[in-house]
């Protein structure tokens, strides 16, 4: 607190990241990054980028990224938006959209930086529960609302929507516009990239920083209609006319060129992923089923808060959430199968975890 602040700044509760830990040795599987190097034709074109050009300005406009993200998904330049991040995209978009007469509805338990900029930004929000199994139930978005927001596969319970089911919103949602955060959506499930073109009103945002394990490197993109783009580029261009320095450009669109390596590294993910549930749920943890890079676990007897601190005793990183409702719940971030053989044999030593 200082006298300097603005008066609003009082009031924020900004979002706080999983651990980034200082001490080597640690299983991270707490901020669901990729275990697997970046694509080698990336870190080929980060080594080879003509560093002399970093005394110039970088392209305002990302126009090679954006070029190879429109040949990627079949779409036109004028529907695609690049920003340093996804989370840099949602602040953006959140900004240009939402803040409107109605409150924007989302998920009561969703990736909780949606809230942050809501309260940044004062833009009023009604959360909608989950049903009983942790599923968004879009029937209930069908309400008057300033826009719509949630993540697909939801975060942190990894649960996939069907993609009729995001359509038949559209459908009668026609006031507003509705945000698919598709952070994981290469993990499993169908893009709502197809929607794009045929509804002027949704905005599909995806990353880099998960299935193409570019965390650091911090590109994140959105699809849409090229009017909702035009209203992105108008407040990027009131904020930061470069948010892609030339680095990221560069990297994004050689690992956008390396389709082999990315559908090699996802497919590792996925079948870690059904490996590692198979060995939860024979230690008695009720596992959601996960359409992402992490599984949501809770186990039947021993509180999630237990275990969380028995794993960083034992040098494992997971996230825990102190929410009502999910606090019984670790998410768990899948690693490689070397990371998640050690998780499991850990768990499998805590004291009475079978019953
Ligand atoms: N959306 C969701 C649902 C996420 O979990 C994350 C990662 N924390 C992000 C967006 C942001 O990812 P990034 O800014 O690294 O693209």
């Amino acid at each position: 607190m200082s006298k300097y602040w603005s008066p609003a700044i009082n009031s924020l509760t900004p979002y706080v990241p999983g651990e980034q830990p200082k001490q080597s040795g640690l299983i991270k599987l707490n901020t669901n990054e990729n275990p697997y190097p970046p694509s080698p034709h990336a870190i080929a074109a980060l080594n080879d980028y003509p560093k002399e050009r970093l005394k110039l300005y970088c392209d305002p406009e990302a126009t090679l990224l954006k070029n190879a993200l429109k040949d990627y998904f079949s779409l036109d330049y004028k529907n695609v938006f690049v920003g340093n991040g996804s989370d840099e995209v949602l602040a953006l978009a959140f900004m240009a959209f939402f803040r409107q007469e109605h409150p924007i509805l989302l998920p009561e338990t969703t990736y909780s930086f949606y809230d942050v900029y809501c309260n940044l930004y004062d833009i009023a929000y009604t959360q909608l529960p989950l049903d009983q199994d942790f599923n968004i139930d879009l029937k209930a978005y069908e309400q008057p609302n300033g826009g719509i927001i949630f993540a697909n596969p939801n975060a942190p319970t990894g649960r996939v929507l069907p993609l009729e089911q995001i359509e038949a919103l559209l459908k009668v949602n026609t006031e507003s516009l509705v945000i698919v955060d598709e952070a994981y959506i290469d993990f499993g499930g169908e893009s709502a990239v197809e929607l794009v073109r045929k509804y002027d009103n949704v905005l599909v945002i995806q990353t880099f920083s998960k299935s193409r394990s570019m965390a650091g490197l911090r590109v994140g993109y959105a699809l849409g209609h090229e009017d909702l783009i035009d209203g992105l580029e108008r407040v990027k261009n009131s904020f930061n006319s470069y948010p892609l320095d030339s680095l990221a450009i560069a990297g994004a669109v050689a690992s956008i060129e390396d389709e082999a390596y990315f559908q090699a590294t996802t497919q590792k993910i996925i079948n870690s992923r059904e490996w590692t549930t198979a060995q939860l749920e024979a230690l008695d943890f009720n596992v959601i089923p996960s359409a992402s890079n992490f599984v949501f676990a809770s186990h039947q007897r021993i509180a999630g808060a237990d275990l969380m601190t028995y794993l960083r005793g034992k040098n494992l990183l997971v996230r825990h959430f102190k929410k009502p409702g999910i606090e019984n719940y670790l998410r768990i971030s899948i690693g490689t199968d070397e990371e998640m053989t050690a998780l499991v044999n850990a768990l499998k030593d805590y004291p009475g975890i079978t019953g």
